[in-house]
């Protein structure tokens, strides 16, 4: 059965048409298998991103090829291709998708080469994906916020896991912790770090709106996002103050606005935590606005970029 066109939600994903980008090959989507004795399976070998198009065009693509070679240093290999080449290899595998709005999904792992904990220089694998993808919530979720419960699950140390990467290892906490979520009825959920300060979401950064100024928790132990820092970007050229720090669990009392950022949330607002209630008011609503923006920014950078590696 044809799957193209539609827009795939309830298609399992081992189970649609098209092309994924294997080790330098686009081949056909059920074919791009991984073995079952993989390293990256059994002992989380494996980094990755979240990727999204916009209008056919990948938003912050560089950066996002940028971490997953970075991440991959940090579990301690080496990936077979440059930041570039991933960059080139998104761009044909979301242009021969046909993908005008939607996801990608660049994985690395270590292969099957052995199963030994230090498994040496053993090869590396990376594929590319890429689908539709509406918004990850509901409609209405941008204009009326999200609903979230604290977890009891904590973002790590940087002593006990590799905080700075995007590493399938961490991923284990997050899934835990969205179960927990939706089985208690809410959207998603907030995490504590090891200290039990505010951390971020299950899949999104965390900020929050103290009197005039946007307050948003320092990434010392979990993912310092691309969204983060665009949106940090944008409401400093707003002339909001926006303060980097350790922010007490208590301390969200007293915000007026709260909101999530991330590649598939983009500027989420928050409708509640737990039982405090939260307004989408006019600083979350700007910053809405200004990703827009930033989006529309990012895709002449694109265009300039892939016009480059064409010519
Ligand atoms: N934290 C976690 C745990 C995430 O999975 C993501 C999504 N990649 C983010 C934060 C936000 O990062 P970004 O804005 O780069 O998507």
């Amino acid at each position: 059965m044809s799957h193209n066109g539609a827009l795939l939600l309830d298609v399992p994903l081992d189970d649609r048409d098209g092309l994924i980008w294997l080790d330098g090959e686009l081949v056909p989507w059920r074919e791009a298998r991984l073995h079952v004795l993989s390293h990256g399976l059994h002992y989380a070998s494996s980094v990755f991103e979240g990727e999204r198009a916009y209008a056919g065009r990948v938003f912050k693509l560089h950066d996002h090829s940028e971490r997953l070679v970075a991440s991959a240093r940090e579990l301690g290999f080496e990936l077979p291709c440059t930041a570039d080449d991933l960059d080139a290899a998104t761009r044909e595998v979301v242009r021969r998708s046909g993908i005008t709005d939607g996801y990608a999904r660049p994985v690395a792992w270590r292969g099957s080469h052995n199963l030994r904990l230090a498994s040496g220089d053993i090869p590396v694998h990376v594929a590319i994906a890429a689908w539709p993808w509406p918004d990850v919530f509901a409609p209405g979720a941008r204009l009326h916020g999200i609903r979230l419960g604290t977890s009891r699950w904590r973002r790590p140390s940087p002593h006990t896991a590799p905080v700075r990467a995007k590493a399938a290892s961490l991923y284990a906490i997050s899934t835990l912790a969205a179960h927990e979520a939706e089985a208690a009825g809410f959207d998603d959920a907030l995490l504590l770090d090891h200290r039990g300060l505010l951390a971020e979401a299950t899949g999104a950064n965390l900020f929050l709106v103290l009197g005039q100024e946007l307050h948003t928790p320092v990434p010392d132990c979990f993912l310092d996002g691309i969204t983060r820092r665009t949106v940090i970007e944008s409401a400093r050229d707003l002339g909001v103050t926006v303060v980097e720090r350790h922010i007490e669990r208590g301390e969200l009392a007293g915000a007026t606005e709260v909101f999530l950022t991330g590649t598939a949330y983009e500027v989420q607002p928050v409708a509640s935590v737990d039982d405090l209630e939260f307004t989408v008011g006019e600083v979350t609503t700007a910053l809405v606005k200004a990703f827009e923006q930033a989006v529309a920014r990012d895709a002449e950078v694109h265009d300039a970029a892939a016009a480059g590696a064409a010519g």
